[in-house]
């Protein structure tokens, strides 16, 4: 099995979520190298600024580091330059839905040929703890002491309607089916979005939240009817994980 190990000190939190979105990554990128469905060599991995971005530093992989919010348009300009590469770009909440959001809409709406997962923490986890667009309302941090009286972001309907072409949302310590979503997102030709909730045990701890919240979509959902995925993303009483939406569109890279 490929070992993508480095010898980088890990500087996350013990107990971090972020270690289980590292291990179905890890698992995902190995099997898929068995298979021959890709070649290592050829995956290019980028991060934005945030507690995620350390995992490039944690991959043994060709890798980029971007500013806040830049990683897709990074990414975009990797996959343009060299489209044989897989470009599999990692982001926090902070970073892709306040910082660069108009850069994700623009990859959603041209679909460029790039992975994006979004380590969704719903929090700015590095710089200890502020809400950002997806915190809840009533969300109490350093820049929220009274509650954020904003509602939060749904995220994953907006870059739907932008144009997403997959779409799909994981859970970072349920391991073994969030690397098999990995695994959807990477095979998927197109803008692919992945986004898995990571709750930040240290300055946003919502895994007694989303113990009775989360559910598998079952397994007889279709992902292929827009609408079906507008109605699911819009569930308010739980959250759905799984792959919402899959369409396969002409590709930016190759139109251009
Ligand atoms: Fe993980 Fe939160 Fe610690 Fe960052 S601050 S490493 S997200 S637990």
């Amino acid at each position: 099995m490929l070992d993508l190990n480095t010898k980088a000190k890990n500087t996350w939190c013990p107990g971090c979520p972020n270690f289980g979105i590292l291990a179905s990554f890890k698992a995902a990128i190995a099997e898929m190298a068995e298979t021959g469905e890709l070649s290592p060599e050829k995956v290019v991995i980028g991060a934005g600024i945030g507690c995620h971005g350390k995992i490039t530093d944690y991959l043994n992989l060709n890798s980029f580091a971007g500013l806040h919010g830049r990683i897709v348009p990074l990414a975009t300009g990797i996959k343009l330059a060299n489209p044989d590469l897989k470009v599999i770009a990692f982001s926090g909440d902070g970073d892709s839905y306040a910082e660069g959001l108009d850069h994700v809409i623009h990859a959603a709406r041209r679909n460029s040929d790039i992975t994006l997962i979004v380590h969704n923490n719903q929090t700015f986890a590095l710089t200890t703890g502020q809400a950002t667009p997806t915190s809840p309302k009533g969300f109490k941090g350093k820049t929220t002491p009274f509650g954020n009286v904003e509602e939060p972001l749904n995220s994953l309907d907006l870059l739907l309607t932008a144009g997403a072409g997959f779409v799909a949302r994981g859970y970072a310590l349920e391991i073994a089916k969030t690397k098999e979503l990995i695994k959807e997102a990477v095979r998927h030709k197109g803008f692919s979005l992945l986004e898995i909730i990571q709750p930040c045990i240290t300055f946003n701890d919502t895994r007694e939240f989303y113990k009775n919240k989360i559910y598998w979509i079952d397994a007889k959902y279709q992902p292929n009817n827009f609408e079906a995925a507008c109605k699911k993303l819009r569930e308010t009483n739980k959250t759905p994980l799984g792959i919402f939406y899959r369409q396969v569109k002409p590709v930016f890279e190759e139109l251009i």
